[in-house]
């Protein structure tokens, strides 16, 4: 139930951010690169269940499922426990005025030409052992880029994984520690939660990401602030497949041929449900379906720098103009 309401949820910000693209490009600029400000992240769910009680009600899903298979129990693990929580608390009490260093990516020499169709598949949640190399294989294989948004707690798990990523040449993002909805954290549980994950990169891969997404696309002022003053970029999406619910592959072939923009951002997952199964049936379909539509696979980074790019021109060509 919860899934449907998200759904519509999703619906709606789809198609505001489809008019807000529309209005923001201009006829002279081939694509219309959007995304990463803090309006389009917050008004889109993360395609999970938002709200403390329904998150709670999921929780006690995993729980439950916990013996079933040891896959469950992983995820049983992933969801924060109450009382692993108040043990985090004081941790985060103490640590007083946290300071997050800076990121050491971004930087990319990536240029798009005009007209050119650029997407970004994103995978959330992971790394894990099981469908993110999965996933790798698949990027390799039909030589398509993707950003992984990782969660600390995984990362701590799979380093090499996270090598393997970065080695592949896709681009990552800091998806908190515990998964957490920043949007009820104060500023110095925001940086933790941040902070905690940037160590983790740096041991794994050796820099720190500037790209951050929100758990559950859930951002508050405090946040947009914290990443704005720590050379941050929050990403959002602008096609959610509803991986993670259950979505047959048909469904979410439909929604992202129907939904898929330049400049877009395609949301799946990689670790956090036990229907991505269904996730890694549908890449290959969605990579062969959005190439025999003219699109390019980019890194969110690449994405972004096209768009910088794209603004640049849009300036330069009013400058002449005017
Ligand atoms: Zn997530």
């Amino acid at each position: 139930m919860a899934g449907r309401v998200t759904g519509k949820w999703t619906k709606g910000a789809a198609l505001a951010l489809a008019v807000a693209m529309t209005a923001g490009c201009s006829a002279q600029t081939g694509f219309g690169v959007l995304l990463g400000n803090g309006e389009s992240t917050a008004a889109m769910s993360d395609g999970r269940p938002k709200d403390a009680t329904t998150l709670k009600e999921q929780g006690a899903g995993q729980a439950a499922r916990e013996n079933a298979q040891p896959e469950d129990a992983e995820l049983a693990a992933f969801q924060p426990k109450e009382d692993k929580e108040a043990g985090i608390a004081d941790e985060r009490a103490a640590a007083a005025s946290v300071k997050l260093e800076k990121p050491t990516t971004g930087t990319t020499h990536f240029s798009a030409k005009q007209g050119d169709k650029l997407i970004a598949l994103t995978f959330d949640d992971g790394p894990d052992h099981r469908y993110t190399p999965e996933i790798l294989e698949i990027l390799k294989a039909s030589g398509a880029k993707a950003t992984f948004f990782m969660v600390g707690t995984q990362l701590k798990k799979y380093p090499d994984t996270v090598k393997q990523i970065v080695a592949d040449g896709h681009g990552v993002g800091n998806h908190t520690y515990h998964h957490a909805n920043l949007a009820k954290l104060n500023e110095n549980e925001i940086k933790q939660e941040i902070k905690t994950t940037d160590a983790l990169f740096r041991e794994a891969v050796g820099f720190v990401p500037h790209l951050v997404r929100a758990p559950y696309g859930s951002v508050s002022d405090v946040l947009k602030t914290v990443v704005r003053d720590n050379n941050r970029e929050l990403v959002g999406w602008t096609v959610d497949t509803m991986d993670w619910d259950g979505a047959t592959v048909t469904a979410m072939r439909g929604n992202v041929n129907k939904n898929a923009r330049p400049g877009g951002i395609v949301l799946m997952h990689s670790f956090g449900s036990k229907h991505l199964r269904n996730t890694v049936k549908l890449l290959p379909l969605i990579i062969k379906d959005l190439r025999a539509k003219g699109y390019t696979f980019v890194t969110v980074d690449e994405l972004l720098a096209a768009k910088a790019q794209n603004k640049k021109a849009a300036q330069a060509q009013g400058k002449k103009m005017g």
